[in-house]
């Protein structure tokens, strides 16, 4: 019998990899970046772990979340959702 794969993603902070459900995953809606809290949105989706660690690593690495998502967005406006996430708690356990 075969195991059903667990869906696993690669943190963009860290490069660890973890279970889909345990990451937090940004899309964009509407040329905006999202974080897709019920992960049902469509479109290509970066994932980053929900710690601050791995955020900060995110916004160290510029321009790495617009390059995953193929999204072109100014490199500012990147670290502010990040810096956002950050703002809203993100990693508090
Ligand atoms: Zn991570």
């Amino acid at each position: 019998m075969k195991r059903k794969p667990y869906p696993l993603r690669t943190c963009l902070g860290c490069g660890r990899k973890g279970l889909k459900g345990n990451l937090v995953r940004i899309v964009m809606v509407d040329g905006a970046l999202t974080v897709d809290v019920q992960g049902r949105l469509p479109g290509r989706g970066a994932y980053v772990c929900p710690r601050e660690e791995c955020v900060d690593l995110l916004i160290a690495k510029k321009g790495r979340l617009s390059y995953s998502l193929r999204a072109p967005l100014p490199p500012d406006s990147e670290e502010r959702f990040l810096r956002g996430l950050l703002d809203a708690g993100i990693g508090e356990e």
